[in-house]
C-alpha cells in the first residue's frame, strides 16, 4: 500500500490510462447503419473506413477486420504462403517455422505466429526506441540463417528503427511484417507507420488512439493480397450459387456498425495525437528534474502519435522492487522509488497507470522460446539477472519502466496532481 507523507484528494471521476473519446458523428453512422438495415459486414460505413485507412496511411490496399489480431494471423498467413509454400489444410503456414519477433510489445503481436504453427523468436529491445535492436536482430540472423519472417511493433506509438531494421531483413532475404496498432499516425522519415511492412495492421481498440470499440485494418500495397484476405477473412466462400469452399476461411469481417464508430473517429486522429502529445510534452516538462525520463523519441527520424506516455527511473533512484509471476513486493527508502510504488501513488488518487508491457521472453507461455540479445547468450542472462547478475534490456525497461495515466480527455489540472504525486514518491 502507498502510504505518501502528503495527502492528495482523490479524482471524482477516474483518469484512465487511454480510453475512447467519442465526438458525435460516430453515432450518425451507426444511426444510418441501422436505419438502412445494413446491419452486417457490408455497408458503406465498411467501404469508407477502408478508404480512410488508405488515404490516411497512404497504402494501396485495407481491409476492415474484426480486431488488429486478425489482421496479424493473417499476415502471418500470408508470410508463411510468401515464404515457405501453401500448407495443406489442417496446417499453419509456419509450420515448425521460426519467426523473429519484436520482445517488448503486447501477446497480440505474436500470437499470431503460433495461430499457424510458427515458433517465435524474441529480439531484445534498444534503448533509443524501445523497440527491436537491429543489432539483435542481426545477431538473430547468424544464429539462424533460413528465417525469413520478422516481425516488428512499435511500442507505445514510438517508431521502431525502422531503416535499420529494413537493410539486416533485406539483407537476409526476409520479410517485414508491421504491427502498427500502437503507432497509427505515427510518422517515420516522414512517412506513416503501417507502409513499411508487405503485410501490415492497425487497430481500433477500444484504448487506441481511435477507436471502433473494436476492429482493425489490414493494410498492404499488394492487391493479391489484399483479396486474399478479404476472401478469407469472409470465410473463404468461392464464386458459385452455394457455399462452395477450396481454402480455410476464417469469420474475421468488420461489422458496419463497429465501422460506423471508426468512420466517425478518422477525422479526429490528429486531434487525439496533438492531445497526446500535449500530456507527453507536460509530464517531460514538469518531471525533468527527477531522476527519471521519458519514454525515448529519436527526433530526428520520428514523430510519434504519443499514444503513451511513461518514465523510467533511473537505476540510482530505484528502491528494491521484486516481482514474481502474480504479485511484488518493494522497500521503500528515502528518495528512492520503484514503478510500484508510483502505480500505487497513482491508483490512490483514482488514476490509472499500468507497469511496461512485460517482455515477452518473460512470459511463462513463451519460456522456451529462444530470446536473442546482442552480445552473449539471451536465456543465460535473463536468468543471471534472477541471481543479481545483468539484465537485457526488455527486462531492464519492465523493471524501472511504468505507463502513466496518458487519456487525452485527462485536464491540465488533473495531470498536474498525477505529476505532484509522483515526484512525492522520490521524497
Ligand atoms: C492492441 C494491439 C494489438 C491487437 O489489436 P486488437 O485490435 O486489440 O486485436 C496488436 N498489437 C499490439 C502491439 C497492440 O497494442
Amino acid at each position: 500500500m502507498f502510504t505518501g507523507k502528503r495527502e492528495f484528494e482523490k479524482f471524482e471521476s477516474k483518469v484512465w490510462l487511454s480510453s475512447p473519446t467519442m465526438h458525435g458523428p460516430e453515432m450518425e453512422y451507426v444511426k444510418e447503419a441501422y436505419e438502412t438495415n445494413w446491419m452486417s459486414t457490408v455497408g458503406k460505413n465498411i467501404d469508407e473506413v477502408e478508404r480512410l485507412a488508405c488515404e490516411h496511411i497512404g497504402c494501396k490496399f485495407a481491409v476492415a477486420l474484426s480486431a488488429g489480431t486478425a489482421s496479424l494471423h493473417m499476415s502471418m498467413k500470408l508470410a508463411g504462403i510468401a515464404a515457405y509454400g501453401m500448407p495443406k489444410v489442417g496446417h499453419g503456414a509456419l509450420e515448425g517455422k521460426k519467426v523473429f519477433c519484436s520482445d517488448m510489445t503486447f501477446d497480440a503481436t505474436v500470437n499470431p505466429v503460433v495461430y499457424e504453427g510458427g515458433e517465435p523468436v524474441f529480439i531484445d529491445t534498444e534503448y533509443d526506441t524501445w523497440n527491436m535492436d537491429p543489432a539483435a536482430l542481426e545477431k538473430a540472423f547468424e544464429i539462424y540463417p533460413d528465417v525469413k519472417v520478422v516481425v516488428v511493433a512499435h511500442l507505445y506509438g514510438t517508431p521502431a528503427k525502422i531503416d535499420e531494421l529494413n537493410a539486416v531483413i533485406k539483407k537476409h532475404g526476409a520479410l517485414l511484417v508491421e504491427d502498427a496498432a500502437e503507432s497509427m499516425g505515427a510518422t517515420y522519415k516522414g512517412v506513416q507507420t503501417g507502409t513499411f511492412g508487405k503485410y501490415n495492421t492497425i487497430s481500433f481498440n477500444g484504448n487506441k488512439i481511435i477507436t471502433g470499440s473494436s476492429g482493425g485494418c489490414f493494410l498492404t500495397d499488394d492487391e493479391d493480397a489484399a483479396n486474399k484476405v478479404r476472401k478469407w477473412s469472409t470465410q473463404a466462400r468461392e464464386n458459385a450459387a452455394w457455399y462452395q469452399h477450396e481454402e480455410l476461411g476464417y469469420n474475421y469481417r468488420m461489422s458496419n456498425v463497429v465501422a460506423g464508430i471508426v468512420r466517425g473517429q478518422f477525422p479526429y486522429l490528429k486531434q487525439h495525437i496533438a492531445q497526446k502529445k500535449a500530456v507527453y510534452e507536460r509530464y517531460k516538462e514538469r518531471l525533468k528534474d527527477l531522476p527519471v525520463f521519458m519514454n525515448p523519441i529519436d527526433y530526428e527520424t520520428s514523430e510519434p502519435n504519443y499514444w503513451l506516455s511513461c518514465l523510467m527511473i533511473n537505476k540510482e533512484a530505484m528502491c528494491n522492487q521484486v516481482r514474481g509471476e502474480q504479485d511484488v513486493c518493494y522497500i521503500k527508502e528515502q528518495g528512492k522509488t520503484c514503478p510500484t510504488e508510483i502505480l500505487e501513488a497513482i491508483a490512490s488518487i483514482n488514476a490509472e497507470g499500468r507497469p511496461i508491457w512485460k517482455p515477452m521472453h518473460m512470459q511463462p507461455i513463451y519460456r522456451s522460446n529462444p530470446f536473442i540479445v546482442r552480445e552473449g547468450n539471451g536465456r543465460a542472462r535473463s536468468n543471471a539477472y534472477m541471481e543479481g547478475g545483468a539484465a537485457d534490456i526488455g527486462m531492464d525497461i519492465f523493471t524501472r519502466g511504468l505507463c502513466l495515466p496518458s487519456d487525452n480527455k485527462m485536464t491540465v489540472e488533473q495531470q498536474e496532481r498525477v505529476i505532484e504525486v509522483i515526484r512525492s514518491c522520490f521524497e
